[in-house]
């Protein structure tokens, strides 16, 4: 799906080369690929086939998850089935080692982030809902940071419950 190469797998042998994961940390937020190299791959998430592709990409997730030597209380965010699939329900599952607190944390706010301006997202917050234990310490998985509004909104109600965010986790960093 990536190059006009065969492979029956959804991304050949030598596109996987060019998509191996790098570690970038920036403040809490931990990224493994520069948007630019996966910008086209992440789109497939408003598509039905998009899971195959975030499957691949969440390889990323599973090396960090094996490399840090705890395990973690991981909270995908907003993890809403959308066309038969959670993308960062499919990130967070690739953490093997550690706790997954799906379906805990959602916006009740359905608008769409994708292009919008700082002043757009901050004027539309999310308005998030946590339904997951309380007095926790735990990491949010999210595909892409762009303004960091959606993970500092996270924070604030998290908070509220006496849940501490160690860190994020995502594909991109667009900061
Ligand atoms: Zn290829």
């Amino acid at each position: 799906m990536v190059c006009d190469g065969f492979s029956v797998n959804h991304i050949c042998k030598s596109c996987k080369r060019l998509l191996k994961p790098e570690f970038i940390k920036k403040d809490d937020v931990i990224s493994f690929y520069k948007y630019e190299n996966i910008e086209f791959l992440i789109k497939y998430k408003y598509e039905k086939f998009g899971s195959f592709i975030f499957k691949e990409l969440a390889t990323s997730f599973s090396l960090f998850s094996k490399k840090y030597p705890h395990k973690l209380n991981v909270i995908p965010i907003d993890d809403k089935i959308d066309k038969g699939y959670s993308h960062t329900a499919i990130l967070a599952n690739a953490m093997k080692k550690d706790k997954k607190l799906f379906s805990t944390l959602h916006s009740t706010n359905n608008i769409k982030y994708a292009g919008k301006s700082l002043e757009f997202r901050l004027n539309n917050p999310r308005e998030f809902k946590y339904f997951g234990p309380k007095g926790i310490d735990v990491v949010l998985v999210d595909d892409i940071v762009t303004t960091k509004t959606t993970l500092k909104e996270a924070k604030e109600v998290l908070k509220k419950h006496n849940v501490n965010v160690l860190f994020s986790v995502v594909l991109a960093d667009l900061r």
